[in-house]
């Protein structure tokens, strides 16, 4: 059961994710800093009373996910993109995710259309008790109307207190494997992926985000590495951070990323890679967060 009080949580995170999902979309220009996009992003969640859940993610073309901006980062929109911004906010542990798409070509809108339908007709039949492949057939079929793929090995996930992926995936697509059914009294992400592509996104070379993977004590740790531990299990506990969240820590960058490097060796962090598509296929992707509760189905990043 969620508590009201839970409940008013998961409403405030949507709450702020919505406004500033409202206010980044004016800024996304050709030209403009990739930087400059995910720092606004941060900077306005903390202004609105909210934490990112996550760092910014701003993931152009074939890119699907993952990639924020690096320290420095001289990226900039370029003219005729496709970008995803997919912005995570908490209150308390309590987590909106929410993603738009935004073309800046004619050429594209039939794909960022393709995503934005699959998310709404998702949304229209998802209810408690109703199995998660259904809610990935709809999306499969909407994508086949535009003549689109759906990303077959991205989806969306539950949610629960402080965890973004909290173990149960929404596929993408009718995946016959994929029995379990959404249930009342809980939290999820619906995602919908399309691409002109194959319809499979593959880790890229570029690492931006890392989470720990347990955020209590680790044994015989080296000064450094006990120091940025100990640091990011006090200020992320294990969700995702970026090296740009690090500077308080008054290391050297290169210190931070041979340290960071050596926590995930040990298999105390978790790197996460940016996503690709295999054939350079462009993607698309839009997101709402939603709670069920006393079996009514509230979009918190929408009301
Ligand atoms: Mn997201
Ligand atoms: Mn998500």
């Amino acid at each position: 059961m969620l508590t009201d009080e839970e409940v008013e949580l998961y409403r405030r995170a949507g709450h702020i994710a919505l406004q500033v999902k409202k206010d980044v979309e004016r800024l996304i220009k050709p030209g403009v800093s990739v930087l400059e996009i995910c720092e606004f992003v941060e900077r306005r969640i903390i202004e609105l009373g909210g934490r990112p859940a996550f760092p910014c993610n701003f993931s152009i073309n074939e890119v699907a996910a993952h990639y924020t901006a690096l320290p420095n980062d001289e990226l900039r929109v370029p003219e005729n993109s496709v970008v995803k911004i997919d912005i995570g906010v908490h209150v308390q542990g309590y987590i909106a995710d929410t993603a738009i798409t935004i073309s800046l070509t004619p050429r594209y809108e039939n794909l960022v259309l393709a995503a934005k339908e699959a998310l709404e007709k998702a949304l229209e039949i998802i209810k408690p008790g109703i199995r998660v492949n259904e809610i990935g057939a709809v999306i499969e079929r909407v994508a086949k109307s535009y003549g689109v793929k759906p990303v077959k090995n991205l989806g969306g996930h539950n949610l629960a207190p402080y965890t973004i992926h909290a173990g149960e995936s929404i596929p993408n697509y009718r995946d016959f494997l994929s029995l379990w059914k959404i249930k009342n009294e809980s939290a999820y992400a619906i995602e919908p992926f399309v691409t002109n592509g194959a319809g499979v996104v593959k880790e890229g070379n570029i690492v931006a985000i890392y989470a720990l993977k347990k955020a209590f004590k680790v044994k015989s740790l080296k000064r450094d590495e006990l120091k940025v531990f100990t640091y990011l299990s006090k200020k992320f506990k294990t969700l995702p951070f970026c090296i740009r969240w690090l500077h308080d820590l008054e290391l050297p960058e290169e210190n931070i990323i041979s340290v960071l490097e050596k926590l995930s060796k040990r298999g105390i962090l978790h790197k996460y890679p940016i996503l690709v598509e295999v054939k350079k296929g462009i993607v698309a992707q839009f997101e709402d967060t939603i709670i069920i509760h006393r079996g009514e189905v509230i979009v918190t990043t929408r009301s």
